[in-house]
């Protein structure tokens, strides 16, 4: 159990285009994996993507649950363990809407940014979970968008790649203040 750093937006890491998965996974991805989970609810945050730790494989997780819900602290402080935590090994969508739907979007690796980004609306999906098992379902709402903001992280695409020049040139001007902040 180990909370990982979380690259943070300019870093080149996250533009790492992320490679598949192997099965059996190694003792190595596993811990990747519950790492992943610790640093995700530490943050806290509703989802990540294994290259946002600077580990380019495609793996993402989500728990969209466990914050829009009721979290239950049991010491005051501690968010009690997993509402909901969904393991994505090696995703890929084989069917996209083409209704859009605007939701607002934030990133563990772009801290204090949150921006409307156009997204399609409902998607079909195909991954494999820890024991290498494929599955394949259709996914809408929340967790539609989620899914895709997090499968974008693989191919080194953030959410703000999405938005204006104008934007963008904002967003970079504002998170190499925050670094210099934070170096100061
Ligand atoms: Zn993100």
């Amino acid at each position: 159990m180990a909370i990982r750093e979380i690259l943070i937006y300019p870093d080149d890491g996250l533009r790492e285009v992320a490679r598949a998965v192997e099965f059996p996974l190694t003792g190595e991805v596993r811990a990747l994996i519950q790492d992943m989970a610790d640093t995700m609810y530490d943050a806290p945050g509703v989802g990540l993507a294994a290259t946002q730790l600077g580990m380019p494989l495609r793996i993402a997780i989500t728990d969209t649950d466990w914050r829009s819900g009721e979290v239950r602290h049991e010491d005051g402080s501690e968010p009690v363990a997993a509402r909901n935590l969904k393991v994505w090994i090696n995703p890929e969508f084989t069917w996209r809407d083409e209704g859009v739907v605007a939701c607002e979007e934030g990133c563990l690796s772009v801290p204090e940014i949150y921006e409307d980004v156009d997204r399609p609306a409902a998607v079909r999906l195909r991954w494999q979970d820890m024991e290498g098992e494929t599955h394949e379902a259709d996914f809408e709402g929340f967790l539609a968008v989620a899914l895709q903001h997090e499968f974008d992280h693989l191919d080194g695409i953030l959410f703000i790649d999405k938005l204006s020049r104008l934007k963008q040139s904002m967003i970079k001007k504002k998170m190499k203040k925050r670094k210099k902040l934070q170096n100061s």
